[in-house]
């Protein structure tokens, strides 16, 4: 993992141009939902905003500032969505995202990671999952008739959220994939979390060596592919893992393969229910932050020349089109786009952690985007990820109903 120190030519560079706040003016549709930074949009101050933490960073490293005085809640309330990043990406080269990340390890490792962050990790210490519920339970859900294919080098990774809270997707992922004569087996006992909650905090060092074992897991059982039901575990096997170690799996979400399966024929989805108007929410991990990451060792030079040259993850190539795709193969449903989606997608508030380290922020973000959602005249928000599903399902005072994409998929085959 990259240090602090590592980031200060990114701190140096920000010319408090404002970018990072909000989506490119082409892209506007007017000042309602223009804003793109969550704790921005919420609190105002340039403090809460990519610049702003670009700013402390570098009033921490200089020794000017001290954590404390809540600093590490201003720090925390941050969803780590990469809205700023990829937005100041569009006017300058730099890594904002990365330096935030670096902060908090840095924070972490200072002692002032907030209470419920430890607790986070006390509980996947102890239980293998971020809810300290008993592993063996982890694939309770799993219909008693279920067989693995054999050995087979694919596997289907449920992720903590699923398997505990939302098993309807995880049958939902089981269901397309024996539709689509996909082999896959589960991991069953073998899988713990995928760490996203570790490294997305801060606390590097617990991270590195649950990612290590989750890796090791994967070369011994033979995985070559690696398949997930929730975007955060996706994000986290993308851009996070090679962070740490050397993968050698790839790794699809569940919309990805659905949609393969769709295109080839092998599932075919049937009208169901009455023609639905729906809006999709592009959760921040399978969109913008699962670019995959590339490591880079080199040297700046005056004007921001990297040498040798650095593949930036600039948003653009995250899962975009298979989601929507999708979408547009269950008869009956029709799609209508937010005003910010794709890479300028609006967090759904649970990133980073902010769900245990601020609740009442993480709701009123939920709250924000349902707002959105229902400004487009959908009926429904639908979206692929537990974490954005336990943030919107019922978040604000409107009664848009929230869909699982796996789940709708599943009950129209
Ligand atoms: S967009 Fe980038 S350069 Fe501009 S204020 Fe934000 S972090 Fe600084
Ligand atoms: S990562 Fe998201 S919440 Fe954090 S500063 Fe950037 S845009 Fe704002």
């Amino acid at each position: 993992m990259d240090k602090l120190k590592d980031f200060e030519y990114t701190m140096d560079s920000c010319n408090h141009c404002g970018q990072c706040k909000w989506i490119l003016a082409p892209k506007m549709k007017g000042w309602d939902f223009a804003e793109i930074c969550p704790i921005h949009q919420r609190y105002g101050f340039d403090a809460y905003s990519g610049q702003g933490l670009l700013s402390i960073a570098k009033e921490i490293l200089t020794g000017k500032l001290q954590y404390g005085d809540g600093l590490e809640e201003l720090l925390y309330t941050c969803t780590c969505c990469g809205a700023c990043d990829v937005n100041c990406k569009n006017v300058r080269d730099m890594e904002v995202l990365d330096t935030i990340l670096a902060l908090r390890d840095d924070c972490a490792k200072n002692g002032e990671l907030p209470k419920a962050h430890r607790e986070t990790a006390r509980r996947i210490a102890g239980t293998h999952n971020i809810y300290g519920l008993p592993h063996g339970e982890r694939f309770a859900w799993m219909p008693k008739d279920y067989e693995d294919d054999g050995n087979a080098d694919t596997a289907l990774f449920i992720g903590c959220a699923a398997a505990y809270k939302n098993s309807d997707t995880a049958l939902a992922a089981v269901k397309i994939l024996r539709a689509g004569g996909v082999k896959f087996r589960l991991l069953r006992e073998d899988e713990r979390c995928c760490g996203a909650s570790l490294w997305r905090t801060g606390q590097t060092e617990a991270a590195a060596e649950l990612i290590e074992r989750n890796i090791e897991t994967f070369r011994r059982l033979g995985i070559k592919t690696v398949i997930t039901a929730c975007a955060e575990c996706f994000g986290a096997f993308r851009s996070g893992y090679p962070r740490f170690a050397r993968t050698e799996f790839e790794t699809k979400h569940i919309t990805e393969v659905a949609a393969e399966l769709i295109s080839s024929g092998r599932i075919a989805p049937k009208a169901f229910r009455e023609p639905l108007m729906v809006t999709y929410h592009d959760p921040c991990m399978l969109g913008r932050l699962s670019e995959p990451y590339v490591p880079w060792n080199g040297i700046i030079r005056p004007f921001g020349l990297h040498e040798p040259p650095k593949t930036w993850r600039r948003g653009e190539n995250g899962v975009y089109d298979a989601p929507r795709r999708v979408l547009g193969a269950i008869p009956g449903v029709e799609l209508t786009e937010m005003t910010r989606n794709y890479e300028d997608s609006f967090c759904c508030g649970a990133g980073g952690g902010a769900t245990e380290a601020n609740p009442d922020f993480a709701a009123r973000t939920a709250g924000e985007r349902r707002r959105e959602a229902m400004s487009t005249g959908a009926e429904a928000i639908v979206s692929c990820c537990p974490f954005c599903r336990q943030s919107l399902e019922g978040a604000g005072d409107n009664p848009m109903p929230y869909l699982d994409l796996t789940v709708l998929l599943a009950d129209s085959l």
